[in-house]
Parts: C-alpha cells; sequence; structure tokens
C-alpha cells in the first residue's frame, strides 16, 4: 500500500523531453492512486490558498502569482485525469472522478469567491501597482476582476445571498432542461409499419428503428419487415432527408418541433423561469440585460455591432434564399412534388437537387484520403506558411496514452518551439465521440526552467477517424480530414503563441466569440482547389483526386446557403432578442419567448415555420449549454476567418513568397498573441482594419467579387 503523499507524487510526476518539459506520465495516473493523492492535493491547496487569503499584498508577486500556482498545480493534476477520462475510459477511472469531483468543484468555488482576494486585486488594479504592470498582466488583472464582478464576488448581505441561490437554482433548471429532452426522447416514437412508407429511407436507420421496435417489447420486429419505431431525435432528423412519403416526413417534422413541449416534461415553464433568473442576475451586478452581461466578456463591443452586422449578413443572404427555393419548387415540380413546399419538403429536394448538381460518393472518396499523406500534407502548408517543422519523435522518450498516439517536436529553425500530441482512431467504448484540441502544457514563465524563459507550450488534439484496415493505412472521409484541419487550426493558436504569461497565452483569455477564428481559418484550405487535390492520393491506382470532382466539392459546401445562413440567423437573433426583452421591465415583458421567437422567424425566414413550431424547448445551446446570448458567436467567427483568409487571398494563394509574408503577418498576431490584448485589436493589427463579412459573402456565393 502506497502512501498518499507517495501516490501524489506519482500523480504529478513531470517528464521532460529536450526542451520539452512538464510532460504528465499518463500511465502513473493510477485509479487506485486517485483518491488518497487528490485528498492530499486538495489540502494543500486549501491551506496555502487561505494562507494567500490572509497575507494577499496588492501586488502581482503577493497576490497574482501565487494564486496563478495554485490554479496551476490544480488544474494540471484534474486536467491529466479528465483527458484520461475522455480518452481510456474505465469504470474504475469513472468512479475514482466521481468520487473526487465534488471536492474539487468545491474548492474551485471557494477560489472563485473569495473576498479578501477580490479586495486585494481590487486594491492593486487601483493603487501604484497597476501601473507598474506590463500591458498583459494589467490585462489579466483587468479581466480578472471584471470575471470576478460578473460572478458577483463583490455583493454583500442579501445581494449575496440571493445571486447565490439564483446561481444554484440555475444550475438545476439547466440540468431539468436537458433531462427533460432526455426522457422525452425516451418515449417519442414515429412508428411505421408498412412497406411503402419506408421507401427511400437509409437501411442503417432502419435497422436502428427495428432495434429500437424489439427495445419498445415488439419481439418479432424485423430489419426488412418491421415494425419500426423511430426515437425522435437529431439522428433520426435525416428521415426527413430521405422518407419519399411526404405523410411520413411530416410526422416526424412535428414530432420533431414538438420536443419539450411534452405534457410532464414541459421545458417551456423551465426556459421562462431560466430567463427571468438571468436577468435578475444580470441586474444584480450591474447590467441593464443579460445580453450585455454575456458581451462584457465578448469580442463584439456591444449589442449593436452584433445586429449591424446580422442585419449585414442577412440582407445579402435574403434574395438568394429565395432565389435557392424558387428553383427548388421548380425542381420539386418536374419531379412530381408537390406545387408547393412544405417545411418537410425543403430537407427531402434539396438532397436530390444537391445529388443532381454536386453529388459526389462519399464512402468511395476514402480512398483518396489516407491519413499519412493528409497529415503530411497538413504539416507541409505549416511549414510553408509559419516555417514550422514536425518531426515524429518515437523513441519511447515521451509518454503516451495509447499506442495509437503520436508526439511531434515542433521546431522552427532548428529551435525546438512546441510539442505536439495526435490521438486520431476511433476506440468504442473507451474514447469519447467528436474531436477536439486541449492544452497540456501552457507557455508560462512560472514553469520555466533552466535557462528559458517559459515553458514550451504542448497541445493536443484528438480525433474519432475510422481505424486503419487490413495492413492499409487509415482511410479518412472529407468531413474526417475537414475536422483535422479544423482541430489543427485552434492547435496552431498555441503551437505558436509568443506570450509568456499563462494566464494569457494560447488559447487562455480569448474571447469565446473569437475563439474559432483560427480553426475556420485553417479550413479554408481545403477549400483551395489545388491544394485539396495535393492531399489526395488513391489507395488502389496512386491518383490524384480529378479536377472535375475536387471542383464539386468545393462548389457543393455553398449549396442552399442563403437558406442556411437565414437560419443560423434566426437562431442568433432569437437568442438575443429574448435574452434583450423577456423579464426585462419595460421592454415587452409580456411578450411570451415563444411569441418573440415567431416574431423573429416571421420577419427573417423565407419559407415560413409553421405557426405553432419552436425550437426553444429544445435548444440546449441555450439553455444548459454555453451558447446563452451568444449563439451569433458561429456567425461572427465565421465572418472573423473569412476576412482572415482574404488577406491570404488577396496576396495570392499561389504566390510561395506574397503568402509567406502574409502568414507571419497572421502568426505574429493571431497565433502569436492569443489572449494578450483584446480580439479586436489584434485583428486590426493583422488586418490593418475591423473584420469585414464581404469576404464571408463573397465565399458562400452570397454576393459577386468586388470589381
Ligand atoms: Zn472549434
Amino acid at each position: 500500500m502506497i502512501s498518499p503523499n507517495a501516490a501524489l507524487a506519482e500523480l504529478e510526476r513531470d517528464q521532460t523531453v529536450g526542451p520539452l518539459t512538464h510532460l504528465p506520465d499518463w500511465s502513473a495516473i493510477r485509479p487506485d492512486l486517485i483518491e488518497p493523492a487528490v485528498d492530499v492535493l486538495l489540502a494543500e491547496i486549501e491551506s496555502a490558498f487561505h494562507e494567500l487569503e490572509q497575507s494577499a499584498q496588492p501586488t502581482w508577486s503577493g497576490l497574482m502569482e501565487p494564486l496563478e500556482r495554485l490554479n496551476i498545480r490544480l488544474g494540471r493534476c484534474i486536467g491529466t485525469i479528465s483527458h484520461l477520462l475522455s480518452v481510456r475510459y474505465s469504470d474504475e477511472l469513472q468512479a475514482a472522478y466521481d468520487l473526487i469531483r465534488p471536492r474539487f468543484v468545491d474548492l474551485g468555488n471557494q477560489m472563485s469567491q473569495s473576498r479578501s482576494i477580490y479586495a486585494a486585486l481590487k486594491a492593486m488594479q487601483s493603487g501604484p501597482e497597476r501601473r507598474s504592470l506590463d500591458p498583459v498582466r494589467q490585462r489579466v488583472a483587468t479581466e480578472t476582476l471584471r470575471g470576478m464582478v460578473r460572478a458577483g464576488v463583490h455583493l454583500e448581505g442579501v445581494p449575496r445571498q440571493r445571486f447565490q441561490a439564483i446561481q444554484t437554482r440555475l444550475s438545476e433548471l439547466a440540468n431539468t432542461f436537458s433531462t427533460n429532452l432526455v426522457k422525452a426522447e425516451r418515449k417519442a416514437r414515429v412508428r411505421l409499419t408498412a412497406l411503402d412508407e419506408i421507401a427511400g429511407i437509409p437501411q442503417a436507420l432502419l435497422d436502428m428503428a427495428a432495434s429500437t421496435a424489439r427495445e419498445d417489447g415488439v419481439t418479432t420486429a424485423n430489419n426488412t419487415a418491421g415494425p419500426w419505431h423511430f426515437i425522435v431525435n437529431g439522428v433520426n432528423y435525416s428521415l426527413v432527408t430521405y422518407a419519399q412519403d411526404p405523410g411520413v416526413r411530416e410526422q416526424f417534422y412535428r414530432a420533431y418541433k414538438a420536443r419539450g413541449t411534452d405534457a410532464e416534461l414541459d421545458n417551456r415553464p423551465v426556459l421562462e423561469e431560466i430567463l427571468c433568473l438571468r436577468q435578475e442576475m444580470a441586474a444584480l451586478v450591474g447590467f441593464p440585460n443579460y445580453v450585455e452581461y454575456s458581451l462584457d466578456a465578448k469580442m463584439a463591443v456591444s449589442p449593436a455591432a452584433v445586429w449591424d452586422l446580422m442585419e449585414r449578413l442577412e440582407s445579402a443572404a435574403r434574395p438568394n434564399a429565395q432565389r435557392e427555393l424558387a428553383e427548388l419548387a421548380s425542381f420539386a415540380k418536374d419531379q412530381g412534388g408537390a406545387d408547393h413546399l412544405a417545411p418537410w419538403d425543403v430537407p427531402y429536394w434539396a438532397e436530390k437537387l444537391e445529388l443532381a448538381r454536386f453529388g459526389y460518393d462519399n464512402e468511395a472518396l476514402r480512398s483518396y484520403f489516407q491519413l499519412p499523406i493528409v497529415l503530411n500534407g497538413l504539416f507541409e502548408l505549416t511549414g510553408k506558411l509559419y516555417g514550422a517543422t514536425f518531426t515524429p519523435v518515437t523513441d519511447g522518450s515521451v509518454p503516451l496514452w495509447h499506442p495509437d498516439v503520436q508526439f511531434y517536436r515542433v521546431e522552427i529553425d532548428n529551435r525546438t518551439i512546441a510539442g505536439f500530441f495526435l490521438d486520431p482512431y476511433a476506440r468504442p467504448g473507451e474514447k469519447r465521440g467528436g474531436a477536439w484540441m486541449n492544452t497540456v502544457v501552457d507557455r508560462n514563465r512560472l514553469l520555466a526552467t533552466n535557462s528559458n524563459v517559459a515553458s514550451l507550450p504542448v497541445a493536443l488534439l484528438v480525433m474519432n477517424a475510422r481505424p486503419p484496415a487490413d495492413g492499409q493505412p487509415a482511410l479518412m472521409s472529407l468531413d474526417e480530414v475537414r475536422t483535422l484541419f479544423h482541430e489543427f487550426g485552434h492547435a496552431t493558436q498555441l503551437l505558436f503563441t509568443e506570450v509568456n504569461e499563462g494566464s494569457a497565452s494560447g488559447l487562455n483569455l480569448v474571447e469565446w466569440d473569437a475563439v474559432e477564428l483560427a480553426s475556420q481559418f485553417n479550413e479554408y484550405w481545403m477549400d483551395h482547389k489545388p491544394f485539396l487535390r495535393s492531399l489526395s492520393r488513391h489507395i488502389g491506382t496512386g491518383a490524384v483526386l480529378s479536377e472535375a470532382i475536387a471542383t464539386r466539392i468545393i462548389d457543393g459546401a455553398n449549396f442552399m446557403a442563403g437558406n442556411a445562413t437565414l437560419r443560423q440567423l434566426m437562431f442568433a437573433k432569437t437568442d438575443l432578442r429574448i435574452h434583450e426583452r423577456f423579464g426585462v421591465a419595460g421592454a415587452n415583458e409580456n411578450q411570451s419567448p415563444q411569441a418573440i421567437e415567431q416574431s423573429v422567424a416571421r420577419e427573417t425566414l423565407v419559407l415560413p415555420a409553421l405557426p405553432e413550431e419552436s425550437q426553444l424547448p429544445a435548444f440546449t445551446h441555450l439553455f444548459s449549454g454555453g451558447y446563452a446570448a451568444g449563439y451569433y458567436s458561429y456567425k461572427w467567427a465565421e465572418v472573423l476567418a473569412a476576412d482572415a483568409f482574404g488577406a491570404f487571398h488577396d496576396v495570392g494563394l499561389e504566390d510561395p513568397d506574397a503568402l509567406r509574408g502574409v502568414a507571419e503577418r497572421f502568426k505574429s498576431t493571431v497565433l502569436a498573441l492569443g489572449g494578450s490584448l483584446p480580439a479586436g485589436e489584434i485583428f486590426r493589427l493583422f488586418r490593418g482594419r475591423d473584420a469585414d463579412p464581404q469576404a464571408l459573402l463573397v465565399k458562400q456565393g452570397l454576393l459577386a467579387p468586388a470589381a
């Protein structure tokens, strides 16, 4: 039996590989060590924190630095465990994590809610120390203080109690909101029994539906003879795209749009309470409404700036959306469809039209995209643009969490600047789905060793690509390639960070609505035809993807872009308007959220939604996710990314010298400066002006390029 202190030493063991330091030894994180080790860790941090509360000085070295050291230690330990939970799940690991979770959440709350820390920070900001801080530290201090105000740390007495009660209630309500949907999903079904009803529905969906029917107690349910029970969820929404029978499409569409309104599981009162509490919370800490509260932490400087952008996008998208729907209606009519398109007809006919115009076989395309070649193309591009090379480290010196994981040393001019883990393949039962990028080590002066000014950053990128089969390299779908480019774009912001202050380096302190800039920017390279083709080599013939297919892929991405834009704008506008108005005295507060949503839909969409249709009771982004008064961020970041790519486009994507120049500027601003300056300022440093939506509209075919 190992002592708790020894267990903690194991868990915190650092590896050093050349200039890269603080790499965790993943294999040391054994489930049986976690609870005793983390107990010791939390006790040590808690007592150090209480000491700091007593002795805090209104200075960087007497307050911010010791606080940061505690946060680094806590974050490092918990971050490593939760990473393993996502990529090497086991019941034992989960059980250990569940034991420690309430304890570290509690400590985290204590630390972020400390009034003495708040008082010391405020004194620092208004005292002589502030002038001696460099601009990056000033920003870290300012943003930390603003975050504390938004969290109500400064409140006293009754308002403080009320604020905390609201927080507790809001987290319960968010949980109720998503649980209601999960429970409703267990009950709601669209049941089909006749063979002519299932025409057009893909076999994979039918197989799932037959198996659901068996789970529902229909023991005789058969994949090919039915009956089929379709769970009313996002996966099965493709029924509306594929079912030939308009009656089936309508039935599923209506069931889907009614999610969250079930008698006992009705989310409408839940969301109304959430909205009212958000307004009350915003008012308690001095904001006129929840939109202003949300924007306080974002790049968008005001609600007006967001509305302006949306109006520009909307007016460009509308004529396109009208034309798209007119074309779709005449196509449907030619093919024997109804005279007028109902909402459930649009996805169906759009799919048929898209196939006719841009169709390609997704599965066959895999043979062109071999993971090692795609990865090599990505690294070469990164080398061409930013001068970086990626060298695999295969000598066993870097601990990996799984044999499939690859580690690369990132160098510029033969000098190591960063490290990069890639975990590409799906591992069912062990790895969480989806794809993400995360920080393993921040660039941080507090973690500097030897003669370095700061630790070198290390990123990890996790994907769920289809694993290699039969001794072949892994073959990627186009979506998987795109995902790799997206997540790698996030990673570039960490790998190339030049900020030494850990709290503002890499992606730290980058505003929520600017975070997707680097990732979406990196995806744009795939829409450059010569580059896309250079990533391809057919596994059998060695041939490069044909010019014609590459054109179909790239042009097909803009199919129905006008309608897609209006749909996103409708969600973004609804989100802003309900958070501006509902529950705010004097702001038309008696109009229900659904009435607000319907009026936004009427003014925004070309093809009207059903009068009874409402997305809000199932809108988890807004009511149990992090997108409240922030759904606009999707479009906001698209505009930034397209405009940034526009700078590359303007100098000519085939001119290596010109490209290198603009890439250097992009690297030294957007990628290097991270959260050390407001995102708007960084963008202006790169582009010489504010972001302009023109580039996005041209890219999506919604606006003709300027002459
Ligand atoms: Zn992303």
